[in-house]
C-alpha cells in the first residue's frame, strides 16, 4: 500500500504544488487505486505519476471547496476513454464516489451540461460521520472537520488477517511442536505428521 501526493496546495495551484489529491495505491491488496481529492488538474498529475486512472474505483471527497473538486468532471471524463483490462466488454469499471450532499448533484450538472455521457456507472454515497464503508479487508470512517463547511476526514482500516505459522523456522529454531501446531498443520495440510 502506497501514498501518493498528487497535490499538497490549496487554494489555488502553484507551478510547484498542485491543489489537493491524494492516491492511495492498493495495488498488492486488491488492484485497486483510492482517490482522495480530486483537485484541478489531477488528471495532469495521474499522467506524471505510475497511477492509472482506469484503477481508480473509489473516490473520496473531503469537502466542496473548488480545491478539492473542480478536477472531478474532467477525471470522470478522461476515464470514459480508459477501458478497464477487468472489464468483459470493454468498458472503464464503475466507481464509488463518497463525498458530503451537494457533491451528487455537482457532478451529475456538470456532466450533463458538458453532454458527457459516461460509460461507466457512478455510485454516490454521502458521507456521514462514522463508518462509510466497509467490506472483508477495509473498513473507512468519516470524521466530520471543522473548516466552515461540512468536511470530512477519512481513515482507512486494514482489518488483521490470519497469518501462517511458519513451521520450517519453528523446527530449525528447535521448538517442539504442541496442540497449536498440529491444529495449524491440519488447517493447511498434515504432511508434517
Ligand atoms: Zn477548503
Amino acid at each position: 500500500m502506497e501514498l501518493e501526493f498528487l497535490g499538497t496546495g490549496a487554494g489555488q495551484p502553484s507551478k510547484q504544488r498542485n491543489v489537493s489529491s491524494i492516491a492511495l495505491r492498493m495495488l498488492n491488496e486488491r488492484n485497486e487505486v483510492w482517490l482522495f481529492d480530486v483537485g484541478e488538474a489531477t488528471q495532469h498529475q495521474l499522467l506524471r505519476s505510475n497511477t492509472r486512472s482506469r484503477k481508480v474505483r473509489k473516490i473520496f471527497i473531503t469537502h466542496m471547496h473548488g480545491d478539492h473538486i473542480f478536477g472531478l468532471p474532467g477525471f470522470l471524463t478522461s476515464r470514459n476513454f480508459q477501458a478497464s483490462e477487468t472489464s468483459d466488454n470493454g468498458r472503464p469499471t464503475d466507481i464509488e464516489i463518497f463525498g458530503p450532499r451537494g457533491l451528487k448533484n455537482f457532478v451529475i450538472n456538470a456532466l450533463k451540461y458538458s453532454q458527457v455521457r459516461l460509460q461507466y456507472h457512478i455510485k454516490f454515497i454521502t458521507a456521514a460521520p462514522g463508518k462509510i464503508f466497509e467490506d472483508d479487508q477495509f473498513v473507512v470512517k468519516a470524521y466530520p472537520m471543522n473548516h466552515g463547511i461540512e468536511d470530512y476526514a477519512y481513515r482507512v482500516e486494514e482489518k488483521s488477517t490470519a497469518g501462517q505459522l511458519q513451521v520450517e523456522r519453528l523446527l530449525d529454531l528447535g521448538l517442539k511442536p504442541g496442540p497449536i501446531f498440529w491444529s495449524s498443520q491440519n488447517r493447511r495440510n498434515d504432511h508434517f505428521r
